[in-house]
């Protein structure tokens, strides 16, 4: 009669093992890189997603108006409330800010494999540094956690805005042409992109060698292109020390400068990265991010500020897709009751067990041993204790191993520290 609404999805038990499997995986890397967890409302107002992308975004978003009359949205992403956070209540801490969080983010998508109306995500953002330590550190750790979480394939890309904004203006090229530009070239639609610069008078020997740049990930090549802009050249000598840093430092070797990578002109500026899953076909983009400028927008004063956000959802995709065995959901111990009157002990028992946090439950349906224990199974106990009134005379009970199928029997007395061992 009802289901659930379009994009968004539910989790049963086994999902959410998975989901806590990962969460707790990515908290262990994050704050082994000294971040702390932040965690902000699901809707915000919504100016303050519309402050920094204009009315355009309103398309993409849930808004709704409260009863007080407030016009407020559904959050899209964490970082704007991240930084609002920062601005209204964390300006005095201690810098750098290393805060991460996990949250639900919602956007009026068209819905397909890996793409949802309500979906994920796992990200941080660093305040008050734009060292090229730093730098280096944000991408190691995109880069960790993701391998982290136990998967084999991905590709960190890294791009430029400052640099692709000085290839811009020695392509004359205006405002309003890079809007049209820019989609073309965050999806690397070369030939589109091509027809588009022959609109803008671009010559066709720019039009190449600007092509060859945006695709090459040599940096020589890439110096030479923009020799005149002597920001733009700064910037590639920056980007030089972060990728040494990333390289000799932190020991990950396995990335490409890809200058394609433009994630919008918006908030961004300089380096920018994204990490995919190629396993994942059309939406393999696992993780987005870079410096960006939002503080002096939200009323706060300006430092450095550099993010990322990753996507939950797909990363758990990419793990499915790779075979990766998520640790099942188990019970530790099944009790059975043979008759009515042990129900009180087993109950004892259970509980007792769950005092020492040994996870534990029992029959609860009064069924014979057979179904009993084909239950015990499809909960996946590792253990089942039966009792019977034989053995409870003796003060025993029956242990039996779900794995072989064999049975001892054991003194009450020694049972939970037989388990507990185990
Ligand atoms: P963005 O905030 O757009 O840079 O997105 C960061 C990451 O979130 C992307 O790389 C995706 O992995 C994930 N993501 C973005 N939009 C969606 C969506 N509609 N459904 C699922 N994951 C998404």
């Amino acid at each position: 009669m009802f289901q659930v609404p379009r994009g968004t999805r539910d989790f049963t038990p086994d999902e959410m093992q998975k989901r806590r499997y990962l969460e707790q995986n990515m908290a262990t890397t994050f704050t082994s890189f000294g971040y702390g967890e932040i965690q902000t409302p699901t809707f915000e107002n919504l100016e303050l997603f519309t402050a920094k992308s204009g009315e355009s975004i309103i398309n993409e978003l849930y808004t709704f108006t409260d009863k007080g009359g407030r016009a407020l949205a559904l959050r899209p992403e964490l970082t704007a409330p991240v930084i609002r956070c920062y601005v209204e209540r964390l300006q005095m801490e201690p810098k750098p800010l290393k805060l991460f969080y996990f949250g639900n983010c919602y956007r009026y998508d068209r819905p397909q494999k890996g793409r949802y109306r309500e979906f994920q995500q796992a990200g941080c953002e660093v305040i008050g540094t734009g060292t090229c330590e730093a730098t280096a550190e944000l991408l190691a750790l995109a880069y960790t956690l993701l391998k982290n979480t136990g998967l084999k394939n991905i590709r960190l890309n890294i791009g430029n805005l400052t640099i692709i904004s000085a290839i811009f203006k020695k392509l004359r090229l205006l405002k309003d042409d890079q809007k049209i530009l820019l989609p073309l070239i965050d999806k690397s639609q070369f030939d589109d992109l091509k027809i588009a610069l022959r609109d803008c008078n671009v010559s066709e020997e720019m039009i190449d060698t600007f092509l060859e740049v945006l695709q090459t990930s040599d940096i020589t090549k890439i110096r030479s292109f923009i020799s005149e802009d002597t920001d733009a050249k700064t910037e590639l000598t920056t980007m030089e020390t972060i990728l040494n840093l990333l390289k000799n430092a932190f020991h990950i070797n396995e990335y490409e400068i890809k200058l394609s990578i433009v994630r919008g002109l918006d908030y961004y500026k300089g380096l920018v990265f994204e990490i995919d899953a190629p396993v994942l076909g059309a939406e393999k983009q696992l993780c987005g991010g870079g410096s960006y400028d939002l503080i002096p927008l939200f009323g706060g004063t300006e430092v450095p500020t550099s993010g990322f956000a990753i996507g939950f959802d797909r990363t758990i995709l990419a793990l499915e897709e790779e075979m990766f065995l998520f640790p099942a959901l188990k019970l530790d111990v099944f009790v059975i009751p043979v008759n009515e009157t042990m129900n009180t002990t087993a109950i004892q028992i259970v509980q007792e067990l769950r005092g020492h946090g040994i996870s534990a439950d029992f029959d609860q349906l009064r069924r014979g041993m057979g179904k009993s224990l084909k239950y015990a199974d499809a909960k996946h106990a590792e253990k089942v204790i039966i009792v019977g009134p034989k053995e409870l005379e003796n003060k025993t009970v029956t242990l039996r191993d779900m794995k072989t199928g064999t049975q001892e029997i054991v003194a009450l007395a020694d049972i939970y520290t037989k388990l507990k061992k185990i």
